[in-house]
């Protein structure tokens, strides 16, 4: 008879939203999880700061540990479910350092200190996953970086923070005000208390750095990505975008293009025929275009603590696998050597939004301030803002244009006699 399979060890650290749920999967699956591997998975213990705070009924108090280092001393495969930096990263270098696998859901930490973690991975022969780090539930780690590895990766668009969606799509649809839809998302826990990482677009900025980074074989930095929020967005933008055939969405777009890569995240005007302009709610999104597969969409829970514990569960899987089978997950591929462009270097369509004086041959000034500057307009709308006001609205959709070019309209409109206001000013995207 053979002998039964060594089990795979796995330490938890973070017994949190996801972490819990993480722990209740583990267990409540173990019989399918063990064929699944070839071997069982073992939970041999749960770090935490304080082993007598109240804790969910999925986990155990017996696997309660504060010692972090003999936990790591024991394990096969660490769980990171901490968040933060610190001691998250120094966590897990020790256990990459101890032969232990990891795999984590941290963003923030491989978005600033991923090619470190990577490099000891590499040096020490462990796996490393982290597909929970981008898009919650959704498999997008996995496909750029292996389904699409002999393929080259153009563009990414993704709507990858659930909460700024959610929040757009409440003033979109029920023509809420910002401050009444970031409320009601922090009432049913789709924002946090300081709503300022995810509104802000800092959240989508890492997902971002790391999206980039895998899709372009190529370390791009948090501090490459460009990033504007949601927080300035009105409902008269979001009215105006309705009227345009537009939705705004906060988007991270990673690109390639001959000059480079770039990576940037702001709210943009997407066509209401585009599939990320049908992504309500708080459900994310991620629309691929690659240069042989074509265009690809995925889609569905971006957070919560079960639907993101899939994606954790799968990385353990694949982890347990190679530990109890053999073989290793795919290295860091950063062989790619292309610039990393600044947001002035790049291009998009532009629509302007303004107040003017309502005077014959303003909007013949204004056409000539974009044609001065190489920026050429595709479409034009004029609306009178109100009886005896003298004032009207126009609504400016430009071609593709550089955005250094436009930075410079947007300084000579602000300086005309003929402009009161600009009302915004937002790239379009997905046309
Ligand atoms: P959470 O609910 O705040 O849980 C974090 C857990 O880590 C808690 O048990 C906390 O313990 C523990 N912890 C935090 N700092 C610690 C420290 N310094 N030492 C020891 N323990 C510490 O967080 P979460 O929502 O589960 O998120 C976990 C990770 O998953 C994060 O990296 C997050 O970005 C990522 N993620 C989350 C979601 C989601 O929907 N929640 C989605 C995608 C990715 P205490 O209880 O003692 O504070």
């Amino acid at each position: 008879m053979s002998e039964p399979a060594k089990s795979v060890k796995v330490a938890l650290f973070g017994p949190g939203t996801v972490g819990t749920q993480v722990v209740r999967l583990l267990t409540e699956h173990a019989t399918d999880l063990e064929q699944r591997v070839g071997a069982p998975i073992e939970i041999v213990g749960v770090y935490v700061r304080d082993t007598s705070a109240p804790r969910d009924a999925a986990i155990d108090p017996a696997l309660l540990t504060s010692d972090a280092h003999t936990l790591i001393e024991d394990a096969d495969l660490v769980v990171e479910l901490m968040g933060g930096i610190e001691p998250a990263r120094s966590y897990m270098l020790e256990s990459i350092g101890a032969g232990a696998a990891v795999v984590t859901a941290n963003k923030a930490l491989l978005a600033l200190h991923g090619p470190e973690l990577f490099e000891a991975a590499d040096a020490n022969n462990v796996d490393f996953y982290f597909e929970a780090a981008v898009a919650g539930a959704i498999p997008i780690i996995r496909p750029v970086r292996e389904s699409l590895a002999g393929d080259n990766v153009k563009r990414i668009l993704g709507i990858v923070n659930g909460t700024t969606n959610y929040v757009l799509d409440e003033m979109t649809t029920r023509l809420l005000d910002y401050d009444v839809a970031v409320k009601q998302a922090q009432d049913l826990g789709y924002a946090e208390a300081d709503p300022t990482a995810d509104v802000e677009g800092h959240d989508a900025a890492a997902k971002a750095a790391i999206l980039a980074s895998l899709a372009f074989h190529q370390r791009v930095h948090l501090d490459d990505v460009y990033c504007e929020g949601i927080s300035a967005i009105t409902v008269a933008d979001v009215a105006a975008a309705t009227e345009s055939g537009h939705v705004i969405k906060l988007l991270a777009i990673v690109e390639r293009t001959a000059a480079g890569v770039s990576a940037r995240v702001h709210p943009a005007l997407v066509p209401l025929g585009h599939p990320l302009a049908g992504v309500h709610g708080a459900f994310n999104a991620v629309f691929v275009e690659a240069e042989a597969a074509g265009e690809l969409m995925f889609y569905g829970q971006g957070a919560g603590g079960t639907p993101t514990a899939s994606a954790v569960l799968g990385d353990i899987v694949s982890a347990a696998r190679h530990i109890a089978q053999g073989g290793r997950g795919p290295r860091e591929s950063h062989y790619a050597d292309l610039p990393v462009l600044p947001i002035e270097a790049s291009s998009s369509r532009f629509q302007l939004r303004m107040t003017v004086h309502d005077e014959p041959g303003v909007l013949a000034g204004i056409a000539a301030t974009l044609a001065q500057r190489g920026v050429s307009i595709e479409a034009v709308r004029q609306k009178v803002a109100g009886a005896d006001t003298g004032l009207a609205t126009i609504v400016i959709s430009t071609h593709r244009a550089p955005e250094s070019d436009v930075a410079k309209v947007l300084d000579a409109l602000r300086a005309s006699d003929a402009v009161t206001e600009i009302r915004s000013v937002l790239r379009i995207e997905g046309e």
